[in-house]
């Protein structure tokens, strides 16, 4: 098991922090794991979100940069950080936030340039099912996404015995 992240790097410049790697790693691999020692109810841009009301404060893999088209996965179940491709030494490493994140309190415009590229990253629950069966997505993210699609179900019934 990988604990100790020295094969990661973070390269800042003009104040944006980016996650680095060392080394080159095979898709499919495991890079590290996902620090688990410090976990709260609420997210900040420290965090990634491991359950419904749980957020684990990530220490260095907070500079990772989220991406449209991303090289790495957050794999909240087995808490490990896995390569989504082949990826090269020295390349920028990335992941796709509503993969993990449900509902985020600072959302932005992403310029990532990917076809498939989302443009408003706020967090799994304003994007459409079509966009996100399209990535990797972990089990609290589908759990919560069929929780709101139940309740939307429910709501529709009311509606219609009206
Ligand atoms: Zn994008």
């Amino acid at each position: 098991m990988v604990t100790v992240m020295e094969t990661l790097a973070i390269r800042t410049e003009n104040k944006f922090r980016t996650l680095i790697t060392k080394q080159a790693y095979k898709k499919g691999e495991v890079m590290c794991s996902i620090p688990s020692e410090n976990i709260m109810d609420k997210p900040n841009r420290f965090t990634v979100q491991i359950g419904k009301d749980r957020h684990t404060h990530v220490g260095k893999l907070a500079a990772l940069n989220h991406s449209c088209d991303p090289n790495v996965i957050l794999d909240t179940e087995r808490m490990l950080m896995v390569a989504c491709r082949d990826i090269q030494k020295s390349e920028d490493l990335s992941f796709f936030y509503p993969s993990t994140e449900w509902e985020m309190n600072a959302p932005f415009i992403c310029l990532c340039g990917a076809s498939n590229c989302i443009h408003v990253v706020a967090g799994a629950r304003f994007l459409p099912l079509s966009t996100l069966e399209n990535h990797y997505l972990n089990k609290h993210i589908r759990e919560m996404m069929i929780e709101l699609l139940n309740g939307t179900t429910s709501h529709l019934k009311k509606l219609q015995e009206v």
